[in-house]
């Protein structure tokens, strides 16, 4: 796979994403994800990226608290 702003390699590895929300951010860690090599571009396949889509939907309504961490691996996998 190549990268789609500087065309050079990524490699595979777990990332830590971020959202933030109106009442604070949500952290997702263990997230697998294509990292560009060269420039960090990070991109996420189409199920990890509805995956995510999901989780901050799910956190952003249901805590209280300003940072949530979540273990994407946990949940997920
Ligand atoms: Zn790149």
């Amino acid at each position: 796979m190549k990268c789609g702003i500087c065309k050079a390699g990524m490699e595979e590895k777990n990332v830590t994403y971020t959202e933030d929300i109106d009442q604070g951010v949500i952290v997702v860690r263990h997230v697998p994800a294509h990292v560009c090599t060269e420039c960090g571009n990070t991109w996420y396949t189409g199920t990890v990226a509805a995956e995510l889509e999901k989780l901050v939907d799910k956190f952003a309504t249901s805590t209280g608290s300003e940072v949530s961490v979540i273990n994407f691996a946990k949940l997920v996998a």
